[in-house]
């Protein structure tokens, strides 16, 4: 590879949003390099460990829709490579029944004719043994649902993407973006020319896109990924099919705790909370906030009665929020051939084939496959007040 030549487009950032625009790009014969900062595999950004969960359920039918093909698309995926990255386990959905998130969720599942089944007071623990089903909670479960293979995942759409002639270049930090109708690209060691760029850098695309003018209202969180011990091994299993669970808190959609069966910790579960503390991507482990874990402590204590309620194992891992908690998926307001995939706040891995072919489209200047106003950056910028 020369430094001078020229790509169809540079994707930089080879998190999950990266290494599937980077994919769809080179499906479509599009000559693509995708620039990562960091030695790969590695676990500084926002896409690295071993699980997922996937779901149709939603507060928002966009998403719910935008999953229909998404499945899809990583049964396609799992087929090309002939492995597996999709275990079903079902999602358990549990709040406040009369709340307005609950409402939202039940009422997507609905909508969509979504796969559900209903649950009652009565009839929980039946289903559900070892958890307790809080006062005034209602619970559904979003049976499609299930588990990603998050790491196989990465390491298998980053080699399908060099199979069709792609290029990775890790270890290879971009510092400087040039727009202009062929934009230049520098990274520590070279300088790189392309027609179109895609900027999914995660926690630090405002640090790249201070190179093209724009800062977006984005605020990047660390989040304690927790694993809880099993009083009795194997009580929690996903070889048993203990589904996902999220349990909605309040009217706010962003606060949830979430967990995923044992699976890659043998006999512990990953049990965490959605909100987490702010940190600087580049100094993530200064940040040593462990408010959530008492909030987890409290609840895993009164609700999963078959765990010790004190974590046997804490990693970390970056949200990248949004104000209102939905993607960035645009071109950039000045620089149309600058695309960019940011502010997935939490629940952006799932999307990944969607949104890879959601940023290719736009690179290429086709009509997007679904409506992106919800995505849009406008929805930033100041609305003029209307007059008195
Ligand atoms: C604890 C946790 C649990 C989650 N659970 C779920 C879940 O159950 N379901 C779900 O759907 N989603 C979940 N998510 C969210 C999902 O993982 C993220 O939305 C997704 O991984 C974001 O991917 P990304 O590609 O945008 O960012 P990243 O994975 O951070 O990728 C960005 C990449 O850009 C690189 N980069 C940055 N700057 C530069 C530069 N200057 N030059 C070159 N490279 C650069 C970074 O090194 C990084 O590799 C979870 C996230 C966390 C943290």
């Amino acid at each position: 590879m020369s430094a001078q030549e020229e790509f169809d487009c540079i994707v930089i950032g080879a998190g999950v949003q990266g290494s599937f625009t980077a994919y769809q790009l080179a499906q479509r014969k599009r000559r693509t390099l995708l620039l990562e900062q960091f030695v790969l595999p590695h676990t500084r950004g926002s896409s690295h460990g071993q699980t997922r969960i996937i779901r149709k359920a939603y507060e928002h039918d966009f998403y719910t829709q935008m999953m229909e093909e998404c499945y899809e698309l990583w049964a396609q995926l799992e087929r090309e490579a002939g492995v597996k990255l999709y275990r079903q386990t079902g999602l358990l959905i549990m709040g406040p029944e009369k709340s307005t998130n609950f409402q939202m969720f039940r009422n997507t599942l609905v909508n969509n004719k979504v796969p559900m089944v209903t649950l009652t007071s009565d009839n929980f623990s039946q289903h559900i043994p070892n958890v307790v089903l809080a006062a005034g909670d209602g619970a559904v479960v979003d049976v499609s649902a299930g588990v990603l293979y998050a790491d196989r995942a990465l390491k298998t759409v980053q080699e399908q993407f060099q199979k069709l002639g792609g290029i990775l270049q890790d270890n290879e930090k971009v510092t400087d973006i040039k727009p202009g109708p062929i934009v230049t690209v520098t990274t520590s060691s070279r300088v790189f020319r392309a027609k179109s760029v895609v900027i999914t850098a995660g926690p630090w695309a405002n640090k790249l896109l201070v190179h093209t003018g724009l800062n977006l209202p984005l605020e990047v969180v660390k989040i304690n990924v927790c694993y809880w011990r099993e009083k009795v091994p194997g009580s929690y299993d996903v070889k048993r099919r203990f589904p996902c669970f999220i349990l909605t808190e309040g009217e706010e959609s962003k606060e949830h705790i979430y967990g995923l069966p044992s699976n890659e910790y043998p006999g512990m579960m990953k049990i965490c909370y959605s909100i987490g503390s702010r940190t600087d991507p580049d100094f993530r482990d200064q940040q040593t906030n462990r408010s959530d874990i008492d909030i987890l402590q409290r609840y895993i204590s009164r609700c999963f009665p078959g765990l010790f309620p004190e974590p046997a194992v804490v990693e970390s891992c970056m949200y990248t929020m949004t104000p209102d908690s939905h993607f960035i998926l645009d071109h950039h307001p000045t620089y149309r051939n600058i695309i960019i995939g940011a502010g997935f706040s939490g629940h952006g891995f799932k999307f990944g084939p969607i949104i890879g072919k959601l940023l290719c489209e736009l690179s290429q200047g086709d009509a997007p496959s679904y409506d992106l106003s919800p995505f849009q950056i406008s929805r930033f910028l100041d609305k003029p007040k209307p007059a008195l």
